[in-house]
């Protein structure tokens, strides 16, 4: 029993699952959510006031700490002059021309209210765009909850797609493959036997919703490569990397340029947002230039609009993210020593202000079926040790963590010490 019980009961009595999005239930790890009553800096705080430092970041957006002053005083101001139009607003063009600066593969934009919208649409704009239907994925890549993605394949490159979830008619996941993630064989394999059929390939360039995996050296070449030779459109998800794993996302660290890049997450900096872009004479296929058509009520909210200008602006300032990184990397270290001190094996990835452990004995997990192989009972065990002493991770093995600019050596001190009692704890079990 604790504070957030008599919430979470309360909540489940009106609410599915006492829930808006599953994850927070914390079906996976157990024991009752923690209800936040309000967010400052690093720190969440729950129902008592009780202070927890924050490892999720509302799953990435508060790259500047929670309830950071200068986008609050932005959005204190654009709420002065209304909360919304439905009518064009100078903002958008603003925020669109910070997106472009920090991601120069985006020479158009589409502003939406979520990473579900901004994927779902560059799909069908992709399939508009090639005139075709196939669209391949990868196990374990997340792209938000429309049809054509919440499907999983078996295990053959060529087998049907079968849908994850119930309420997705097999007729639609029958258009979407999944490969295994990091095989470049079996890219070769499916685009030899139906590259001319592919609209699009969609994939988290870093990934972020099967733990944190990195591509392997030559993997998105190849990618690319197969992409270009037979007119299949390279998609970017970078809703959670997107100024999150440096400024300009993941591509600007892997130095390829996709087609059609989606952002989410860090671009409303709390605010609902969205947006997907790219080549030019991919995006005037979209309505109103072209025949695609994508509309939203709310997009290019102006109060959205300022939250996000204000955070890209603040991230966007000199050395910000040497600054992230190397928070990042005291902190996957520090965990990695105290794990061994411990004697519990785990590997650690990092980039900009994104982490990712794994209670693994391999040297680096690559691969979906290597995250799915690792000791979930003993992150568990982690993970409440960790609650208990006022630290917020999330609540899913399967989920990355994320680090703000507000969070200070002594939050990180905190951490560690506290983790070096959880890895005991995880490996007491
Ligand atoms: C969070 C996420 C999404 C979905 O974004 P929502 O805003 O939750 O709809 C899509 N793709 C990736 C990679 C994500 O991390």
């Amino acid at each position: 029993m604790n504070a957030s019980t008599p919430l979470f009961e309360n909540a489940q009595k009106h609410l599915v699952g006492g829930v808006n999005s599953p994850v927070r239930a914390f079906k996976s790890v157990g024991g009752t959510p923690l209800f936040v009553s309000k967010a400052k800096g690093a720190y969440l705080y729950g129902p008592d006031n009780q202070r927890y430092i924050d490892y999720i970041g509302s799953w990435g957006p508060m790259i500047l700490g929670h309830a950071n002053e200068q986008v609050l005083q932005a959005v204190r101001e654009a709420i002065e002059l209304g909360l919304s139009y439905g009518a064009p607003s100078e903002k958008e063009t603003e925020l669109a021309i910070a997106v472009k600066t920090l991601m120069p593969s985006i020479e158009k934009l589409r502003l939406c209210s979520s990473g579900t919208e901004a994927t779902m649409s560059a799909i069908r704009l992709a399939r508009g765009f090639t005139g075709r239907d196939v669209i391949l994925k990868f196990e374990g890549c997340y792209h938000g909850h429309s049809d054509s993605l919440l499907v999983k394949a078996g295990s053959g490159a060529l087998t049907l797609g079968v849908p994850t979830s119930p309420g997705v008619p097999a007729e639609l996941a029958q258009f979407t493959y999944t490969l295994p993630y990091n095989d470049v064989a079996a890219l070769h394999q499916v685009f030899s036997e139906a590259g001319d059929r592919i609209a699009a390939v969609i994939l988290e360039p870093i990934t972020g919703n099967m733990n944190m995996i990195k591509p392997l050296d030559g993997y998105l070449e190849a990618m690319r490569t197969l992409c270009t030779e037979h007119g299949t459109l390279l998609i970017y998800d970078e809703v959670m990397t997107g100024f999150r794993v440096a400024a300009g996302g993941a591509q600007s660290l892997q130095g390829i340029t996709p087609d059609l890049t989606c952002l989410g997450k860090v671009i409303g900096g709390g605010m609902p947002v969205g947006a997907f872009g790219g080549r030019a004479d991919v995006m005037a296929q979209l309505a109103p230039e072209g025949p695609v058509y994508q509309a939203g009520t709310l997009s290019g909210n102006p109060v959205a609009m300022a939250a996000g200008l204000e955070t890209l602006k603040g991230l966007s300032a000199e050395g910000f993210f040497d600054k992230l990184q190397n928070k990042t990397d005291v902190l996957t270290a520090g965990l990695k020593t105290a794990a061994h001190e411990a004697g519990v094996p785990l590997c650690t990835e990092m980039a900009g202000g994104m982490f990712g452990f794994f209670f693994s004995d391999a040297e680096r997990v690559t691969s979906f079926e290597q995250a799915t192989a690792c000791d979930a009972p003993a992150f568990n065990r982690f993970f409440h040790s960790m609650l208990d002493q006022g630290v917020y991770l999330a609540p899913s093995h399967y989920e990355a963590g994320f680090i703000s600019a507000a969070h200070t050596q002594a939050d990180l001190d905190q951490t560690l010490s506290a983790a070096r009692v959880a890895f005991k704890a995880a490996r007491a079990g």
